[in-house]
């Protein structure tokens, strides 16, 4: 913690800290055990065309099931996991499964659709990226354009290196896009410079559209934004009706969010993809 705020490499260990740390360390040997026992699993959530109800893609969103402490949500261990380089591993078993299901589902005759992976930093940085992903690519027969890796802004501090990568994998045929966008500090003119070909509204500006001005303008000028980079765009965290008009009228026409589903196991996300279309005017009970 010290370390990361910047202000100093020494600790003074408390009984509070100490237990703190245990705690990290439990926790880094239950992750070490949990790659091993494959004690994680992917679920999937829609992203849908508000106009036709159609499903146009789905997120991977990965669960740990412990099997002391049930489902663990990987805002509670993805941060450790990133910290003691176990994300790498974790990250190549998300890329290969997500890649592997939506295959499966494609030779099961449902409609095809791109799935997203949330990357982690220490995967954007690494050097053999593009060919680790080429590889799952190849292992899994999965044509590139039904594959998009998420990014976050905080992935673009440097630029130089952003642009690289990025060209790397758009090479592949891959599609990239821009996740809790807003959030971050990316600076307008670099987002022209950056090969990605969408982003994604963060949810906590999409939550209070309805109530915050503010909110409400934001949203409305990042949809205007993509509209005039040539960029796609998808709202997420979209839980209500108002919520969806709101976008709706203001030209976002994909959305993510509770309304239509929650993120659903892979079984349920199949019946789901195997419907045509899920009506826009009610959301989804599977
Ligand atoms: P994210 O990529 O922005 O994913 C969207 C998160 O919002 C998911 O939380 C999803 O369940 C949640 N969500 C979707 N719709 C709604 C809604 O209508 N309302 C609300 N309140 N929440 C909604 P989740 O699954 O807990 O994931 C949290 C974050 O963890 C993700 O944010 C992503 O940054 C990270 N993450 C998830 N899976 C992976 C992974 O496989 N690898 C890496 N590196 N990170 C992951
Ligand atoms: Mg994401
Ligand atoms: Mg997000
Ligand atoms: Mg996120």
């Amino acid at each position: 913690r010290a370390k990361e705020n910047g202000k100093s490499d020494i600790v003074l260990f408390s009984s509070e800290m100490r237990s703190f740390a245990l705690q990290k360390l439990q926790l880094e040997n239950d992750l070490r055990r949990a790659i091993a026992g494959h004690e994680f699993v992917l679920h999937y959530q829609p992203q849908v065309e508000i106009e036709s109800g159609k499903i146009i893609g789905m997120e991977a969103l990965i669960r740990w099931n412990h099997p002391m402490k049930g489902s663990i949500s990987p805002g509670d261990f993805i941060p450790y996991a990133e910290q003691s380089g176990l994300i790498v591993a974790i990250s190549e078993w998300v890329l290969l499964e997500a890649c592997q299901q939506n295959k499966a589902w494609q030779d099961a005759g449902l409609p095809k659709v791109p799935i997203s992976v949330n990357l982690s930093s220490r995967q954007f940085l690494q050097h053999n990226l593009k060919n680790k992903v080429n590889e799952v690519l190849r292992h899994t027969g999965l044509a590139p354009q039904y594959l998009e890796l998420e990014i976050t802004e905080g992935m673009t501090m440097d630029v130089d290196h952003a642009i690289a990568s990025l060209v790397e994998l758009k090479q592949l045929g891959v599609q990239v896009s821009i996740d809790d966008f807003g959030t971050g500090y990316s600076s307008l003119s670099y987002l022209k410079k950056f090969p990605v070909d969408r982003l994604k509204i963060d949810r906590s500006f999409v939550r209070d559209i309805m109530d915050d001005p503010s909110d409400a303008a934001i949203v409305a000028t990042i949809i205007s934004i993509t509209r005039h980079l040539n960029l796609k765009v998808i709202a997420e965290g979209v839980e209500t009706e108002e919520q969806l008009s709101f976008l709706h009228r203001n030209q976002c026409h994909e959305v993510q969010g509770y309304w239509f589903s929650p993120p659903l196991n892979a079984e349920k996300m199949g019946t789901l993809l195997g419907r045509i279309t899920c009506r826009a005017s009610q959301h989804v009970e599977v």
